[in-house]
């Protein structure tokens, strides 16, 4: 089968490798479907994920059809259409139990980190009936890509975390596929302000079109500033970093309001300095994640029922032959204006 290969910092390939087999009762083999590019994987591909090794296959995210089960699976047959999640939960240990998936101590986030991933005709997933989830009959399949990862960490990491509330005010630092989906997410909530900041106007555009009630191009660095000014020098009751840069967390930092929560859920490389000498008698929160994955199951309704539709966010297709040009389109954003681009069988 064909499979993206990565061979070390900054080295990708399209490659021949063997159909992958059941190597436990727990595993299923799913045929990929669709998956797609996440920005994960080009920190990987920068090297600052150890983690994964080379000759790993990249991809966490995708849809697809059970091929093979193991003895031990009773919640999917072959023939069934799948979402995969990007984490793997054995669904026993004590995290599991916990619903903090993310840190499962025999699975986790190991697709296309440190077991072969979804960019590939197929892929072993191991703990099959719970690291995968029945696709209703008749929906609409492109926007359930966005259920695997993408939906679920704008949700858990930045709404759940970040106590976004009716009536309240919230900031999101970062208009990229995860701010997006924070941004959609955080209105089953209902809160009076979203306001988007970003540096790319074109997708300050679409964050308006998604439900933002403001949005601020901070090329001119002057964010905070216009921030304080909108909400009457208060701040923001949840400031969502959606980027993984020191600087747009120092920009949440600077607008939460006394009371208010910092929601982390961008993927840092360096550290960020905490201004504790200003925050200490602010009574805020700062909370970090990784994505659980336990909300795909209400996230899928939620896409059922249309109250979201996360196929916006698509804005490039390729076929799996193409998935190179697939790399470079969404590694190259600020040109081609990618948000999440799919990639089909
Ligand atoms: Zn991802
Ligand atoms: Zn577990």
């Amino acid at each position: 089968m064909k499979a993206l290969v990565y061979h070390g910092p900054g080295k990708k390939a399209v490659e021949d490798r063997p159909k992958p087999e059941i190597a436990a009762p727990t595993d299923a083999i799913v045929e990929m479907v669709k998956t797609t590019i996440c920005g994960t994987d080009l920190h990987i591909l920068k090297g600052d994920v150890p983690t994964c090794e080379p000759g790993r296959i990249l991809g966490h995210e995708g849809i697809g059809v059970v091929d093979k089960v193991g003895a031990a699976v009773t919640a999917f047959r072959p023939g069934d259409r799948v979402i995969v999640s990007c984490i793997s939960s054995c669904g026993k240990c004590d995290y599991c139990r916990r619903g903090m998936y993310s840190h499962c101590v025999n699975g986790g986030w190991i697709l296309g980190n440190k077991i072969d991933g979804t960019q590939a005709e197929f892929v072993r997933i191991p703990f099959a009936d719970t690291s995968l989830y029945h696709i209703p009959a008749g929906l609409e399949e492109d926007a359930l890509v966005m259920l695997s990862d993408i939906l679920p960490t704008g949700f858990e990491c930045g709404v759940l975390n970040g106590k976004v509330q009716p009536g309240s005010t919230i900031a999101i630092v970062g208009a990229g596929p995860i701010g997006l989906a924070a941004l959609l997410t955080a209105q089953f909530y209902s809160p009076a302000e979203i306001i988007m900041i970003d540096l790319d106007d074109n997708r300050l555009q679409l964050s308006t079109r998604f439900g933002a009630t403001a949005v601020i191009n901070n090329k001119d660095g002057k964010a905070v500033e216009k921030i304080m000014k909108m909400t009457g020098n208060r701040g923001v009751d949840t400031a969502i970093e959606a980027v993984g840069v020191p600087a747009s967390f120092i920009t949440c930092e600077d607008i939460v309001a006394p009371g208010g929560t910092i929601a982390n859920i961008g993927v840092h490389g360096v550290k960020a300095d905490l201004h504790l000498e200003r925050l200490w008698d602010r009574n805020i929160a700062i909370t970090t994640r990784l994505v659980d994955t336990v909300t795909t199951p209400m996230l899928l309704k939620t896409v059922q029922s249309q109250k979201i539709d996360p196929r916006n966010l698509i804005t490039h297709r390729f076929k799996f032959d193409r998935i190179l040009d697939a790399y470079d389109t969404f590694g190259a954003a600020a040109k081609t204006n990618a948000l999440k681009v799919l990639i089909e069988a």
